[in-house]
């Protein structure tokens, strides 16, 4: 009989700084999207468990909220220097686990560091405030923690996107459950190696693994406080109206079908490389990832050097893996039925072999051309290496069409007129717009958050505007002075 070998130990939940085994039953095979080979199985956790991280969580949280938030940053200055000694190491893994070339693996952690730097900048940022409202008489606001904060995390970015919230929701005092991805489990447990190395208390950050139950049980649980989510919009919309149901806070992040506007004044070069990056970086598969592009009027020189970028964007050199075989198999049905809906394919990424790695999972970047607005390449995220170029005849005709896509994370423009720029800024229907940039992610403090079908609930899940999404406010009332006299408000 053939023996599967497999790379790494199987999965344990982490609970209280240490491994815990799973109480359940299940348990999936995590594969490298790079070869197909198997790195381990991870546990598809149970309530039981999670009532175990959520116990060693509370039994923490209340010394770490205790602490004043200079001293808690500490911990996160020395987690960015773990980070950045180990970025190496947390590059091959993330790489292996998800599929993405070195460069874009390598970005993932040193983007964690700037997460991770705005975090240690917090307590320059919540201070809080005080006023003398009337003669002897204070008011002073203070931001106290949530409390227990659960996170549920998507494939695509196994070490960024845990980061986005990591940082900021324990630096603020909260204790926190992550559940990463049962595809990419591996990179968590690092990160999690690493804080704790950087001095984070036991029960602070725990981790649970699993699939859907496992996510519905804390969007149920009553001793979690807040949830954040980030992934495809059916889930997002679940998860907000589970938790949002048991009275919790919820900020839930999910999809994009992100459209770049290519106007006839366009730098030709500087838009064809932004545009091919934008579509194939990380294999397509970013919620800020170019998916449609709206060509306004004469823009045919463009689309040609659009195509000739394409070419050289190479599956297994300067392209990643996908995520799955079904993934695979989803995106190339995508760009067959819209061969057979009468597009026109430009560039062909289907059936990609990388040799040496016939196990592997890739797409090679598509060029779709002459897509009407009503196809599915059209409408719905593909997430893979692929852009479906529509055509139109007016700015407004293509603002028109951008509009009218459901979804609202990311929209960009690609012209020499700042007049017309800025009619796209206004007018653009998403949360985070570019002009001559084809992946518009706004860099720390702003905060990251789409709008429309891309996010549900108030608030960013990053940056500044995180800070409320990860505290609450106390404001108190004082009066010392005896000999005060005060009017009718006290
Ligand atoms: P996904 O929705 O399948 O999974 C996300 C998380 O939810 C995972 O941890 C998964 O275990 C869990 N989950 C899956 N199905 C569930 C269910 N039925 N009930 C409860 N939990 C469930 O997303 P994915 O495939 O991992 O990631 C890709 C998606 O994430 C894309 O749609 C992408 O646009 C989106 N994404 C969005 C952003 C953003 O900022 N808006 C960022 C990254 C990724």
């Amino acid at each position: 009989m053939e023996t599967i070998t497999q790379k790494y130990a199987d999965l344990t939940n982490y609970i209280n700084s240490k491994p815990i085994k799973s109480h359940g039953q299940r348990r999936l095979e995590v594969l490298s999207p790079l070869d197909g080979s198997l790195l381990c199985h991870v546990p598809m956790s149970t309530r039981a468990d999670l009532d175990q991280a959520v116990a060693a969580a509370q039994k923490a949280q209340p010394a770490w909220a205790a602490m004043p938030i200079k001293e808690r940053v500490q911990v996160f200055f020395r987690y960015r220097h773990l980070l950045e000694k180990n970025i190496d190491e947390l590059t091959a893994l993330i790489q292996e686990e998800n599929g993405k070339t070195w460069t874009e693996a390598r970005a993932e952690v040193e983007k964690s560091i700037e997460l991770t730097e705005f975090a240690c900048s917090l307590p320059q940022l919540v201070q809080g405030e005080l006023l003398e409202v009337s003669k002897g008489v204070e008011c002073r606001v203070e931001r106290y923690p949530v409390g227990i904060v659960a996170c549920v995390v998507p494939f695509n970015f196994p070490c960024m996107v845990p980061n986005w919230t990591i940082p900021n929701a324990i630096a603020l005092g909260n204790a926190m459950i992550m559940k990463p991805s049962e595809l990419v489990p591996l990179s968590t447990m690092r990160l999690a190696e690493l804080l704790k190395e950087a001095g984070l208390p036991d029960g602070i950050f725990n981790v649970v693994h699993g699939d859907r139950e496992i996510v519905e049980a804390l969007c149920d649980h009553p001793d979690i406080d807040a949830v954040s989510f980030v992934g495809s919009t059916a889930v997002a919309k679940q998860v907000f109206i589970r938790s949002s149901s048991h009275l919790k806070r919820c900020v839930a992040l999910g999809g994009a079908k992100n459209h770049l506007i290519v106007l006839p004044d366009a730098n030709p070069n500087m838009t064809a490389s932004n545009v091919a990056a934008s579509m194939s970086g990380c294999a397509g598969q970013r919620c800020m990832a170019a998916s449609a592009m709206v060509a306004v009027g004469s823009v045919q020189h463009i689309i040609d050097l659009l195509c000739e970028e394409a070419r050289q964007i190479v599956p297994g050199k300067n392209l990643g893996a996908v995520i799955s075989r079904q993934a695979k198999e989803r995106i190339e049905r995508y760009i067959t039925e819209a061969e057979q809906q009468g597009a026109k394919i430009l560039v062909d990424g289907r059936n990609a072999i990388v040799p040496g790695k016939e196990g592997g999972f890739y797409v090679g970047p598509t060029v779709i051309d002459f897509v009407q607005p009503t196809m599915s390449v059209a409408r719905e995220e593909i997430f893979g290496p692929v852009i479906s170029i529509m055509r139109s005849n007016t700015l407004d005709e293509a603002l028109a069409i951008e509009n009218g896509n459901e979804y609202g994370n990311a929209a960009s423009v690609f012209t020499q007129s700042g007049g017309a720029a800025r009619y796209v800024m206004d007018k653009a229907s998403a949360g985070m717009i570019g002009v001559n940039i084809g992946v518009p992610v706004p860099r720390e403090p702003f905060s990251f958050g789409g709008w429309n079908e891309s996010k549900f609930g108030v608030g960013d899940i990053t940056g500044k505007s995180s800070i409320e999404f990860w505290t609450k406010l106390k404001k108190t009332t004082t009066k010392w002075d005896a000999a005060a006299r005060t009017n009718w408000m006290s």
